[in-house]
């Protein structure tokens, strides 16, 4: 199935104008409709952006084995700076998947459980560029990489 949708729609909740909202070969469906296949399993979705295509990108939540292999290229350890475990890592969308709807490379990393549960419940997050990461607590829009246990206290 090939889903093709303005990404501009698609983050904004909304289909505007002359913006495109479909299953090819099927024809027009609703932005909700949309939004559940992307969520689940499918083929393939082509995001447009006007009339050019924007990107063809693998939009589900899942990691394709392409991406994981290149993951595991990129390194295989916790990219929290000071951390580097090796064992149990999981793969973590960077940013919350319901607002990009995007499992691009760029916006997947490897975290240890610790720092998945702090990420996921405790309000930290990662930012910055695979090879220079910043771990951000819940408390500071910015700062300097905390040492291991900052996020334990
Ligand atoms: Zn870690």
């Amino acid at each position: 199935m090939i889903v093709i949708i303005d990404h501009a729609a698609l983050t904004r909740g909304r289909v505007e104008g002359d913006e495109r909202c479909e299953i090819a070969g099927v024809g027009p469906v609703s932005l909700a409709t949309a939004r559940s296949l992307l969520a689940d399993c499918f083929g393939a979705a082509i995001v447009t952006n006007g009339v050019d295509v924007f990107t063809v990108a693998h939009l589900g939540r899942s990691v394709t084995e392409h991406q994981r292999s290149a993951l595991e290229a990129r390194g295989y350890r916790c990219e929290v700076p000071g951390c580097g475990a090796t064992r149990g890592l999981e793969i973590d969308h960077i940013d919350d998947w319901h607002d990009s709807f995007k499992t691009a490379l760029e916006f997947l990393c490897w975290l240890c459980k610790r720092h998945h549960l702090d990420k996921t419940h405790r309000g930290w997050r990662l930012e910055g560029p695979a090879g220079d990461r910043r771990w951000v607590g819940p408390r500071s829009r910015a700062g300097p990489h905390p040492p291991r246990d900052a996020s334990v206290a």
